[in-house]
């Protein structure tokens, strides 16, 4: 069992109360470096006061012992997708292992997880490969993976307002989703929300979430990284509290996409997960949840994980290729946006859990992620750009051999390609910069005429073709 995983002592201020279910499972925050010192998750603390370092939830797994594995898979079972509220939610249908201390009627859920996953049958065999998954997390209730963490930290700050805290607002910086996600929760919740959003840099789709959900739009003349910058600065004033994934919260809810996969899988783990990595919170969560499986008994091995980067936003595939030694960069432009990162926030997670599953980090070039989401799209997915670049290192491994085409092999796709319209008209009409397009497919134009349909027809549409 990883040492962060544990918690010693048993000293949870809500620990008495037992009236909802697992409130008497411990958590807290810790220091990922490992400085002593643990803090209530309804304290707003983002760092470690002693060292700087991010702060991770830990639980008390003696106490979740209490029951087997079976139990708890039995249990998960018993509630995916059922309607008792909250558990339906695949978030909070795992309340013990997520966040156990808090009562029911203070979560803001808008259910869920649950996704699917979807076997990719006829890609899979055009690569060679027969056991090929895609884990369709953007078909979620705002378009991303972002709903599974957001549900958590919303859910926990409306507790703390209503055990009278003093929070004005939530904030955070985005490339898209997370403020998408924000908004949405917050507003369910009856929170307001502050986005800060680098302007001109994300899609149409993700730039009206927000505005529709009613949060405070500010789009800001720099990048993602200036943007998270500023947002850490008014998060130190205590009434703003900060929903970036540098909030540990976040990845606790993020972490059920692995358990979920494995519940999906009938409790059977994956050879290789790929997973898009920006500000690698979420690869940070994978690792997480498959490290707690373990230690719960539902699992026996992890799997190995790769991490997808953009090669115009790539400091992670640089440091993986120089020994795991990190240097930021500068984020160019890329089609991937909920990616273009240069600063990620959360680095140090990441390369801890590569460590841990035989880790790969791989660069995908634009017109590799813009030609693998168009050839899956012909399979009948249809892929955002984030997902492009995963789909492009499965490519690009099997071709190295670094995956075995035998092997089960999950794809995280994070977002919903239906936010991503203009990448795939730009596509498709051969206008992305540098991409040839050899997918492209466009509408074929005719007058109001019987017999211009019947010869579109025939020159167009054979089976095989
Ligand atoms: C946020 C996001 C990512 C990156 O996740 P990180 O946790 O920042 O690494 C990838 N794809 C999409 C669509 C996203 O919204
Ligand atoms: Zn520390």
């Amino acid at each position: 069992m990883p040492s962060w995983l544990v918690v010693g002592t048993d000293r949870h201020p809500v620990s008495t109360l037992r009236y909802n279910k697992g409130m008497d499972y411990r958590t807290a925050f810790r220091c990922i470096a490992g400085c002593p010192g643990e803090y209530p998750l309804w304290k707003p603390i983002y760092r470690c006061p002693t060292c700087g370092d991010l702060l991770e939830v830990t639980h008390d797994l003696d106490a979740l012992r209490d029951r087997s594995a079976a139990a708890w898979m039995r249990l998960f079972d018993e509630r995916y997708k059922r309607t008792a509220w909250p558990y339906g939610s695949s978030v909070w249908g795992k309340k013990e292992w997520v966040c156990p201390n808090i009562r029911d009627e203070s979560i803001v859920s808008m259910d869920e997880g649950g996704t699917n996953l979807f076997w990719a049958d006829r890609f899979g065999q055009e690569l060679g490969m027969r056991d090929l998954w895609v884990k369709l997390c953007g078909n979620s209730h705002t378009g991303s993976f972002k709903d599974l963490g957001m549900t958590v930290l919303v859910s926990v700050v409306r507790q703390i307002i209503e055990d009278g805290g003093n929070i004005r607002a939530v904030a955070c910086a985005s490339t898209g989703d997370t403020s998408a996600s924000l908004a949405a929760y917050a507003a369910g919740g009856g929170i307001p929300a502050i986005v800060l959003l680098p302007r001109g840099k994300v899609s149409t789709a993700q730039l009206l979430q927000p505005i529709a959900n009613g949060a405070l739009v500010l789009a800001l003349d720099t990048d993602f990284d200036g943007c998270m910058s500023i947002v850490q600065r008014l998060s130190e004033d205590e009434g703003i509290y900060l929903a970036n994934s540098m909030n540990s919260l976040r990845l606790e809810g993020q972490k059920t996409v692995a358990i979920e996969m494995v519940q999906q899988l009938d409790w059977q783990i994956p050879d290789v997960v790929i997973i898009p990595g920006g500000n690698l919170g979420n690869v940070s969560a994978l690792g997480a949840g498959f490290e707690m499986m373990a230690s719960l008994g539902i699992i026996n091995k992890q799997p190995q994980i790769v991490v997808a980067q953009a090669q115009a936003a790539n400091p992670l595939y640089l440091a993986y290729k120089n020994n795991w030694e990190f240097a930021p960069v500068v984020a160019q432009p890329t089609q991937a946006s909920a990616i273009q990162i240069g600063n990620p926030v959360s680095f140090r997670k990441a390369i801890r859990t590569l460590q841990a599953h035989r880790g790969i980090v791989t660069q995908a070039s634009e017109v590799e992620l813009a030609e693998a989401a168009a050839r899956a799209d012909r399979t009948g997915m249809y892929n955002c750009p984030h997902t492009g670049v995963a789909l492009a290192a499965l490519i690009q491994l099997l071709d190295s051999g670094e995956i075995d085409p035998a092997a089960r092999v999950v794809v995280v796709s994070t977002a919903s390609g239906l936010k991503f319209t203009d990448f795939k008209l730009r596509y498709h009409e051969g206008r992305l910069p540098g991409v040839t397009s050899l997918h492209a497919n466009t509408p074929v134009e005719l007058p109001n005429d019987y017999d211009a349909v019947r010869r579109a027809i025939d020159q167009h549409a054979t089976v095989g073709a």
